[in-house]
């Protein structure tokens, strides 16, 4: 793997070029998704006439604000095959992209502490060696040493009682790959335009031909959405609607450590899961708060109890002190399946509903994402997860392999 670090702020971050006034494609939002979907239209598509509008700063959203886990041990077929795709991309990106952005495939736990979550690990477990995704059930003896930090005292009040493990799993430094991606992208000629938010689409009949924004009208053939956790707002203003909900999701990090903690450990049941950055920090994340909002900041009652939780997985954290809180807001489905392809406005396309566990999917979001508008056909990995499903009832319910679990 070539090894040449960007400089912290790369220049292009700061040149923001004008927007011309049209463009082959739009793409809404400059996080992971629509920064990889810039690059695959340009490399993959060979179609470079491309703006990528963002209202904030590039990956000042979701794309930084995530705990940067990475795996693809889901449940059904077609989840497997699209995380398993992104994985396999994220194995190969350092080198393509020429940043060596820590991806570390450190393995990730998922912990079971119930019958009923033994049986959903090992019924998982199976699901994923038959469809070639490395998985395996391990027992308490096993998953300490794996974590030898972990408490798998049976005396604990939600004793473990095994987990899956997937070794290729890990994480990433997420700003890190947004500005891989968007370096790239830049080079092959798309405009990243920041501080420029849509605020309305221009129609002719039941196709968009452009956007407004508050830096002027841009005229375009194809727009793609890929504006997590404002989805709905954007659609409402194309003048459909979308099956999916804005919560808040919190983060925090402890201050710095040696290395203590070799992998990354989920617990769905005591909600919680945790993972060591590279710098040292104990990363830890939770659950969504359960009202609907777009505040970037959730409640404190949260955060309290995923420590209570972390402590309690992890005795020796209780000497460890929080350093920083923070929150992103997600947008979430009712089967926590995304949904990428065709609205029903014509020439506008929408990636969106991730929620909890976008982050890992950013390559072959975008992927795909760029297959569907430079064909205008979905690719075969995104085809499952289309909008029709929600009136069909060909619902993809992940919810057991995504919970808390990102
Ligand atoms: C605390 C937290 C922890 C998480 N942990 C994980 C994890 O460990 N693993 C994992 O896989 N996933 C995780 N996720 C989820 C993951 O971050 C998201 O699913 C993913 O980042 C969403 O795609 P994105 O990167 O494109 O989103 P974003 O980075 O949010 O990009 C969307 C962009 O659209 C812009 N935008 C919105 N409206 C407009 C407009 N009208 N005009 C122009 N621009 C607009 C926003 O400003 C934003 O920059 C986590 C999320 C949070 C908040």
């Amino acid at each position: 793997m070539t090894t040449k670090p960007l400089p912290e702020h790369p220049d292009f971050l700061w040149r923001n070029p004008e927007p011309r006034s049209s463009y082959d494609v739009v793409i809404v939002g400059a996080g992971g998704h629509g920064l990889a979907t810039a690059y695959y239209l340009a490399k993959n598509h060979g179609i470079t006439s491309v703006a990528v509008l963002e209202k904030g700063w590039l990956a000042g959203g979701n794309m930084a604000r995530n705990t940067t886990i990475i795996r693809s041990n889901y449940l059904w077929d077609e989840s497997a095959a699209i995380y398993e795709h992104a994985l396999k991309l994220w194995e190969g990106l350092p080198a393509e992209l020429d940043y060596d952005f820590l991806f570390s495939q450190r393995g990730v736990l998922n912990l079971a502490h119930t019958l009923q979550d033994v049986r959903e690990g090992m019924r998982r477990v199976g699901a994923n060696v038959l469809n070639g995704v490395d998985a395996q059930w391990l027992g308490p003896d096993e998953v300490a040493e794996v974590c030898p930090i972990l408490n798998v005292s049976p005396r604990t009040r939600y004793p473990v009682l095994g987990g899956t493990f997937q070794p290729r799993a890990g994480i990433a430094k997420h700003d890190h790959v947004a500005w891989a991606l968007a370096r790239r992208a830049d080079e092959l000629g798309v405009d990243l335009i920041q501080g420029c938010e849509v605020t309305g689409f221009l129609k002719d009949g039941d196709r968009v031909v452009g956007v407004e924004t508050n830096r002027g009208r841009i005229l375009t053939g194809r727009i793609g959405l890929a504006a997590a956790g404002h989805s709905s707002l954007l659609a409402q203003r194309a003048g459909f609607r979308l099956p999916v909900q804005s919560h808040p999701l919190q983060a925090l990090v402890s201050e710095l450590h040696e290395p203590v903690h070799p992998t990354v450990v989920m617990s769905n049941h005591v909600h919680v899961y945790v993972s060591q950055a590279h710098k040292g920090e104990l990363v830890m994340g939770a659950g969504v708060d359960a009202y609907n909002g777009y505040g970037q900041r959730g409640s404190f009652h949260v955060i309290e109890q995923q420590m209570a939780a972390a402590v309690e997985l992890f005795p020796v954290f209780a000497r460890a002190h929080v350093l920083r809180t923070w929150g992103g807001i997600v947008d979430v489905t009712p089967d926590a399946s995304p949904i990428i392809g065709r609205t029903p406005v014509e020439n506008l396309y929408v990636n969106c509903g991730w929620g909890t566990g976008g982050f890992k999917a950013t390559p072959a979001a975008g992927w795909t994402f760029a297959h569907t508008i430079a064909t205008g056909e979905p690719h075969p990995l995104n085809a499952p997860f289309a909008l029709e499903r929600f009136t069909t009832g060909a619902l993809i319910d992940e919810h057991g392999a995504a919970a808390v679990a990102h």
